[in-house]
């Protein structure tokens, strides 16, 4: 039986051995967060090397990926992914799929290790159904890596659309971020209830516009949400916080993205260096900005296809870790959902993140 020390103590070893397998380009601090790597690195076209199997329904149905990082066998890790058209599918880092889960419409995904679930720490997922219309919530079962539900959170947003969590790394307290097609955001607290997970509503603000990807730096304590047409918008992600919130980047001429913005998600490197990546689905591009400090401009790359794997198109959802999971994606993987997936129906393409720094 594993402990929690135990699991804690792989994830910093893991952690270590990733960053310490860094390129020596590394740029020093200069003030605020610095980059691990240079910006130059990024290569502007990459190759996915896994895709996952098609998900059941055809049309726009798969949306948006989660990573699941197994704490003791990393290339046991799977892809958690949404059919908007009927359920919630689980795959393996070749792309095979374990599990299948016939349980609603979910259009969003995210997960969180280490939370206390009767007294057992657990990885919980949570995923939005606009068939319910609630934010269901499963645990990952590590024995065999599937879904096990333990809740449902009914929401106030009416169909919850986009959803993201965040952990405040020094209270521990656990948040979701849910919100609809009209730009309202709600935040939810997690908590334990006799087993099943329950949750309470902590903040509720609007961003004006039809929203959908969000993500939460949970060291930062930041959210990022995208308005679909205008931008990135920066807020802090504590329930008390101010609405006070920054424009990170724009959509039109002034900007790097080209609307809809869509999924969003975050690199974390040492000392609150790393990534912030974002779906620029009108350009079938991701843009990548500085995970600290303004958030600067970084760089921007697709994903092109070589003789297996078809390239990447009018991407919603994505996810990045930047856990080594062994030989195939040393340096983590950043997984994008595919709109038009040339073997059939929709999937998500794997992308090792080192082939995205371009430090082959
Ligand atoms: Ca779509
Ligand atoms: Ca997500
Ligand atoms: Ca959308
Ligand atoms: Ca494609
Ligand atoms: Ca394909």
């Amino acid at each position: 039986m594993l402990t929690k020390t135990t699991i804690y103590s792989l994830r910093i070893s893991s952690l270590i051995m990733v960053v310490s397998a860094l390129p020596a380009c590394a740029a020093e601090d200069s003030g605020g967060s610095a980059n691990i790597l240079l910006p130059s690195g990024f290569g502007t076209s990459v190759e996915a090397t896994v895709e996952t199997e098609p998900v059941p329904h055809d049309g726009d149905a798969a949306d948006d990926p989660a990573i699941w990082v197994h704490p003791i066998e990393a290339s046991s890790s799977t892809i958690i992914g949404t059919d908007k058209l009927g359920g919630l599918a689980v795959y393996d880092l070749s792309g095979e799929q374990i599990q299948y889960l016939p349980d609603g419409n979910f259009n969003n995904v995210d997960l969180q290790d280490e939370f206390s679930l009767n007294d057992e720490s657990v990885t919980i997922v949570v995923a939005s159904d606009q068939l319910s219309k609630d934010i269901v919530v499963y645990r990952v079962v590590f024995e065999t890596r599937e879904l096990s539900r333990v809740g449902s959170i009914e929401v106030g947003v009416g169909l919850p659309y986009g959803l993201c969590m965040y952990r405040n790394a020094e209270t521990d307290r656990r948040f979701v971020f849910v919100n609809n097609r009209e730009g309202d955001v709600e935040q939810w607290e997690l908590f334990d209830d006799q087993g099943s997970v329950s949750a309470r509503m902590v903040r509720a603000f609007s961003v004006g516009g039809k929203t959908e990807g969000c993500v939460a730096d949970n060291e930062l304590a930041v959210l990022f949400i995208g308005e679909e047409e205008r931008g990135i918008w920066k807020y802090e992600a504590e329930p008390d916080a101010s609405g006070e919130r920054q424009l990170v980047d724009t959509t039109g001429p002034d900007g790097h993205l080209t609307a809809d913005v869509e999924g969003l998600t975050l690199y974390y490197g040492k000392n609150n260096a790393g990534y912030l990546i974002a779906s620029s689905q009108g350009s079938d591009q991701f843009v990548v900005y500085d995970r600290g400090g303004r958030n600067e401009y970084l760089a921007t790359f697709h994903i092109v296809a070589n003789d297996d794997i078809d390239g990447v198109s009018h991407t919603d959802g994505i996810d990045v870790t930047h856990a080594s999971l062994g030989e195939q994606f040393p340096q983590g993987v950043f997984v994008a959902q595919d709109g038009n997936n040339d073997g059939g129906n929709q999937n998500f393409k794997l992308v090792s993140w080192r082939d995205i720094l371009g430090s082959r």
